[in-house]
């Protein structure tokens, strides 16, 4: 078993291990006394790991109940969230009990605000099952919803009690949704571990997925514990994800992944910085060449104009700028302020 230690406001431990999802509930007895625990989870992940799941909380002295909502982004919406504080009311939650998050970014996202705001409150437990959701969304405490407006844009930082992450359950996940995680772990190698990226170039992900998954957690911690709430250094996260939301936003968000969407938006930005000569030569024929290699789209039927026109109300703007993450080379990146007005001549647009 690999262990992370995460040094955030208040700590916590991430395990990695083949089978740990059969011992969940000793995982979460050990950093809970609650009474009772409700499983959140959507109608993919729901039928095949809700039950084990349960039954180790059971063994483990939890009184159990669940809430399983229909999978989908569309889903990540207040309404949901709503419904889940009724299922709290109705199986008499109190602020000592527990919420398990079963599932991927969504699930992750959505039982962790509801965990964050009900009764300001209560404990929760991270058991991600999709790639996207084991390599970055379930690690550095960030919860919230959707609005018709954008994404995310509703939450609150709230740090789990624990993160269990069991490997196995990427054998049931779609391709689709395994190149969605690829998207993030491509975009850690680029912004800060030339190692990983080149474990990428040489091996198959799929053979050395534990050492893949620890190393994205590794460095998202290191990054979250320097910035918990995401006011500076943190923002390198965001590596690609400026392009990739405009390009999420233009696609209606659907049709494209969040990872895709963040691996094509890495790519076009750091041909326009390799072009500038603030990336080295040959960098963005090496990312290209990666997504290749993992069946990742590598363009965009939209014009860069568009792009860069859809990025207007990210919410990473502050104030009159827009934060950039730019590489330098593979594994080293910085963080690049452009003012508003100077977008478009920066990118040589109209
Ligand atoms: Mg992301």
């Amino acid at each position: 078993m690999k262990t992370i230690e995460v040094k955030t406001g208040r700590p916590y431990n991430i395990y990695i291990e083949h089978g740990i999802i059969k011992n969940a509930g000793k995982f979460v007895r050990d950093v809970s006394k609650a009474v009772r625990a409700v499983i959140i989870s959507d109608s993919n992940v729901a039928p095949i790991y809700a039950d084990i799941v349960e039954n180790s909380l059971k063994e483990n002295g939890f009184e159990t109940s669940m809430f399983v909502f229909e999978a989908g982004e569309e889903r990540k919406r207040l309404a949901t969230i709503a419904k889940m504080y009724e299922h709290f009311f109705e199986h008499s939650i109190t602020r000592t009990d527990i919420i398990v998050a079963l599932g991927g970014g969504v699930t992750g996202d959505m039982a962790g605000f509801a965990a964050a705001s009900y009764l300001r409150g209560i404990d929760f437990v991270q058991i991600p099952t999709s790639l996207l959701s084991q390599v970055d969304s379930s690690v550095g405490g960030k919860t919230g919803v959707d609005l018709p407006t954008g994404k995310n844009l509703v939450g609150a930082f709230w740090q789990p009690n624990v993160v269990l992450i069991d490997p196995d359950t990427l054998d049931t996940l779609p391709q689709k949704f395994f190149n969605d995680g690829m998207g993030e772990v491509i975009k850690y190698g680029c912004i800060r571990s030339k190692s990983l990226f080149e474990r990428l170039e040489r091996e198959n992900a799929k053979d050395i997925i534990d050492d893949i998954i620890y190393e994205c957690i590794s460095i998202k911690r290191d990054v979250v514990e320097n910035d918990e709430r995401d006011t500076g250094e943190r923002a390198i996260l965001n590596f690609g994800h400026t392009f990739g939301h405009a390009l999420e936003k233009l696609h209606n968000y659907s049709g494209i992944t969040h990872g895709e969407a963040v691996a094509v938006g890495a790519l076009t930005l750091t041909k326009i910085t390799e072009e500038k000569n603030i990336t080295a030569n040959g960098v963005s024929e090496k990312i290209s060449t990666l997504l290749k290699k993992y069946n990742m789209p590598t363009e965009t039927e939209f014009s860069l104009t568009d792009i860069v026109k859809a990025t207007k109300g990210d919410k990473k703007s502050s104030g009159k700028s827009l934060n950039f993450i730019f590489i330098r080379d593979i594994g080293e990146c910085f963080i690049n302020k452009i003012e508003n007005d100077k977008i478009p001549e920066f990118f040589g647009i109209g």
